[in-house]
């Protein structure tokens, strides 16, 4: 099984799937990494705040893959956002990793009631420069921060790490996105859990055609629409069906079933709007 990877607009290429580690609980981390890894993810996306960088760290120096058939990801927290912080935040984080750089690093919300997220984003071109990082992105970010930071630095992120799923599909950051060659990377991809996108019919009876999962099926929406994700489970045979999803397509009618899930007033979105967030 190969994993597609996608070109970022800094040149550098990451698997479309990977694996998320939000909620996973740090003494389980390193056993489920490892059991991901074992599966053949090569794409783990953690964070500062998850309080698991070690375990990942831990699993991927006892899988003995090499370590640029991997691609890792953290993010800055929100309380490191100012002055030289961001500097020190990601020696920490590889430290706690036990790796001399990631491949992407992320300002993980823009926090804007901080007012520190266009320093951040400028200190995260300065570790690229470093090489503890090969690619550098954001998270939560809306068009006006993206705007933002483009504008002070001349730099554009390489992705955007956005809350994304069938029944909230935030189109305008996506649209935005697309023209500015920032790739969209779907957290949440499916919904966390926290509604019945499963029992959808849509998603019910592309599911059944397919002889695939609702999970899987979601999946391959996600794919086929070009976003990038890293579905987390605990559970071994569900961190094994979330992979088992690039031997089937699609139509361009059970695309667009799903598609209008959104109701489009925001009422699907599971998580916190960015600008409440500090
Ligand atoms: P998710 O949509 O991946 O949902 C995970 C939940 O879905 C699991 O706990 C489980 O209950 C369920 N699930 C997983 N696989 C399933 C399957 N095959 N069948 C049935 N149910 C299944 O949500 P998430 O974990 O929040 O998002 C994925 C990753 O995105 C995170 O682990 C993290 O890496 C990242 N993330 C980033 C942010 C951010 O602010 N940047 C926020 C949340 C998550």
């Amino acid at each position: 099984m190969t994993i597609p990877t996608l070109t970022l607009n800094d040149g550098h290429t990451i698997p479309q799937l990977g694996f998320g580690v939000f909620k996973v609980d740090p003494a389980e981390t390193e056993r489920i990494v490892l059991d991901a890894l074992d599966a053949g993810y090569r794409h783990i996306d953690t964070a500062a705040i998850y309080g698991n960088e070690e375990g990942v760290g831990r699993a991927i120096a006892a899988s003995g893959i090499p370590r640029d058939e991997l691609f890792v990801t953290t993010k800055l927290w929100n309380d490191r956002q100012g002055g030289d912080e961001p500097l020190a935040a990601i020696d920490e984080s590889l430290d706690r990793l036990g790796l001399d750089h990631v491949d992407l690093y992320l300002v993980h919300w823009p926090a804007p009631k901080n007012g520190d997220y266009v320093n951040a984003w400028e200190k995260l071109v300065a570790i690229r420069e470093t090489g503890k990082t090969r690619s550098i992105g954001v998270s939560n970010h809306l068009p006006a921060h993206l705007t933002e930071i483009v504008q002070a630095t001349g730099v554009t992120p390489a992705v955007d790490q956005i809350e994304l799923h069938p029944a909230y599909q935030q189109r305008e950051t996506v649209a935005f996105a697309g023209s500015h060659g920032i790739l969209i990377e779907a957290w949440g991809p499916l919904g966390q859990g926290k509604y019945d996108l499963f029992g959808t019919p849509a998603v019910a009876a592309a599911a059944a055609a397919h002889g695939k999962t609702p999970a899987q099926t979601v999946l391959r929406w996600h794919l086929q629409k070009g976003n990038i994700v890293f579905p987390k489970s605990n559970s071994p045979a569900r961190v094994r069906e979330n992979l088992d999803v690039f031997d089937f397509e699609l139509t361009p009618a059970e695309i667009a079933a799903i598609d209008v899930l959104d109701p489009g007033d925001g009422s699907g979105r599971v998580g916190s709007h960015p600008n409440d967030v500090s």
